[in-house]
């Protein structure tokens, strides 16, 4: 089963999302999860408006997608009952967007609690907040590098 693509946050009210380098980014990741059929999960912050459109318009007319809304950073919870009830994949997850401390961080951390398996696509997110030290977080569970800076968690 192909690895679900989970795309965070992706709002216009995240200042992240608006980065272009990470617009495009995100936009490679989608077209690669249609071309292996994957499950695509847009997850949203309740109240704050859709993903941009440019992504809906993309995925217009493909079957496996679907959006999730949460009301809290980690957005685990709501990625893994969607892809469940949809067929996707729930062991290996693909994550990317925005920020990267917060929401990216707190949903890679509850998936691997869950025990899925989780690749972080580098280039596909993005952090407005100044630490500067963004994937600080991440690294006890970090695994290696694969050569497309994609962080491998296992
Ligand atoms: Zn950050």
């Amino acid at each position: 089963m192909p690895t679900t693509l989970a795309i965070v946050d992706m709002q216009q009210a995240f200042a992240a999302s608006m980065n272009p380098k990470t617009v495009i980014a995100v936009g490679k990741e989608i077209e690669k999860a249609k071309k292996r059929n994957a499950g695509i999960v847009l997850i949203e912050y309740k109240k704050v408006g859709r993903t941009h459109a440019v992504f809906y318009e993309m995925l217009d007319g493909y079957e496996n997608v679907v959006r999730v809304l949460k009301g809290k950073n980690d957005g685990s919870d709501v990625l893994l009952r969607a892809a469940m009830k949809n067929g996707f994949n729930t062991r290996k997850v693909r994550v990317c967007g925005v920020n990267t401390c917060y929401c990216v961080s707190e949903t890679v951390t509850g998936l691997l609690n869950k025990g899925a398996k989780v690749e972080v696509i580098k280039d596909a997110c993005h952090c407005n907040c100044s630490a500067r030290s963004c994937w600080k977080n991440l690294q006890p569970h970090f695994k290696h590098s694969l050569q497309d800076r994609t962080l491998m968690f296992l």
